[in-house]
């Protein structure tokens, strides 16, 4: 651990304005402070003020325990967590995270197992906070009874310097919490803070302690990062830290055999990324989907060539992927429901001579399949006419639509 040296910003050099900050998030600290604790907006939020983006939420961070919180807020306040206590406020029927300071002493309230974080709720002074958190930049603290930042780590420093550093010894950190290293590159591709070529290599070594995270935690953290609005950029640096072998280990083999499918995977991600810039919602359903593709498409061929009808055999390799995937990520149920379906449908699109057309597009994942088989559109000049026949039918009345259905089937019966 580092020694906390504090260096306090005014208004003027840090030229955040009050204002800019949630006044829900104002009263909830102004209510604490009434009742006699410290409070502050901390984390994330400064962090993006310093960096002129709008701050997404904003966390609180207290001297007061969870008791004495929810002692204040009462009926608007929860307490969550087992692994770390925390109280969630509400405020104009917005949520608050409220978290209580959180100290260095070892003691029953935090348990570590070979070197990694297990529970902590050892509650501490603001200084011992600063240093128990993530990243230079995530450890300021701003207090808005005077307009000041508190800053313990010089993360105001690495953030005009664009510098994501971990907060002592980047081995050791990424080991109590690996969940830290997404949490680095989700930094690095979303705000632009540079992971420093130490802490790069740290995390390529120390990328199989990832088994270590509760798996429905890494589920959220990487649905977080891939709708931060860069996919691409994070893929790029998941692979390069061995993080998505990983995850993904089987179907990571099957993109990386096939440029097809490299092409394929880049595309989606592409795709999400636009999307995001365009405000248009996103579904984790849909990427998820795509990296596991290449892997179902070698599982359904294997049924295939036993004899298997083409549904049976893109369930049944749905069952097996998703038994597969459980080792090292939990999808939830209702993820692989419609990861199975986007694909189910894949085999659906080539039923284009018959009613079924009319099922399929008003089926309820028929926008997120039919822009899967748009990215399946460079696998040859079949799957191109597919695509483009499905964009086309979308566009026509009932009456047109049926006709362009039982036209063809005329034409094939010739
Ligand atoms: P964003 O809200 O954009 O995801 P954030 O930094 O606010 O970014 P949160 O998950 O909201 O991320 O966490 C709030 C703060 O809690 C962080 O800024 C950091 O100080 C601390 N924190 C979060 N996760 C960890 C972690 N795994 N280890 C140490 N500190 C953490
Ligand atoms: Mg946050």
């Amino acid at each position: 651990m580092i020694n906390s040296k504090l260096i306090t910003y005014n208004q003027s050099e840090h030229g955040i304005s009050t204002d800019e900050i949630s006044p829900s998030a104002r009263a909830i600290i102004t209510k604490l402070l009434d009742h006699n604790y410290q409070a502050y907006i901390v984390g994330g939020a400064v962090r993006d003020l310093l960096l002129g983006i709008h701050p997404k939420d904003f966390d609180i961070a207290t001297n007061a325990t969870p008791d004495e919180i929810k002692a204040i807020f009462n009926r608007d306040c929860r307490i969550i967590g087992r692994r770390f206590r925390l109280a969630h406020v509400y405020h104009n029927r917005e949520m608050y995270e409220v978290a209580t300071f959180r100290g260095i002493d070892a003691t029953s309230e935090r348990v570590i197992k070979r070197g990694h974080i297990i529970k902590d709720n050892v509650f501490g002074n603001i200084d011992q906070d600063a240093m128990r958190r993530d990243f230079t930049c995530n450890a300021l603290y701003f207090d808005i009874e005077n307009a000041n930042i508190l800053d313990y780590c010089d993360g105001v420093d690495d953030i005009r310097g664009q510098k994501l550093k971990f907060i002592g010894d980047d081995s050791q950190r990424i080991i109590e919490d690996p969940i830290r290293m997404i949490r680095a590159i989700r930094f690095q591709v979303k705000l632009g803070m540079k992971i420093s070529t130490s802490m790069k290599q740290a995390i390529f070594e120390q990328h199989h302690t990832l088994a270590n995270v509760s798996l429905a935690r890494l589920f959220d953290e990487l649905v977080k990062l891939f709708h931060c609005g860069n996919a691409f950029g994070a893929y790029g640096l998941m692979n390069e830290m061995l993080l998505f072998q990983h995850i993904f280990p089987q179907a990571c083999l099957e993109i990386n055999n096939d440029s097809q499918y490299i092409k394929f995977v880049h595309n989606a991600l592409k795709s999400t990324d636009s999307r995001i810039e365009a405000s248009q919602s996103v579904t984790p359903i849909f990427l998820f989907a795509c990296f596991l593709w290449p892997l179902a498409v070698i599982k359904t061929n294997k049924f295939l060539t036993k004899g298997m009808p083409q549904y049976d055999a893109t369930n049944k390799a749905a069952n097996e992927i998703f038994e597969l995937s459980r080792k090292n990520l939990t999808i939830p149920k209702i993820v692989q429901i419609g990861i199975r379906n986007i694909w189910l449908l894949q085999f659906r699109f080539t039923k284009i001579r018959s009613k079924k057309v009319f099922f399929t597009l008003e089926h309820q994942r028929f926008r997120a399949a039919y822009d899967f088989l748009l990215l399946r559109k460079h696998e040859s000049s079949e799957m191109q006419s597919l695509g483009d026949w499905w964009t086309h039918i979308q566009t026509l009345t009932k009456t047109k639509q049926r006709e362009l259905i039982f036209q063809k089937k005329h034409k094939n019966k010739r």
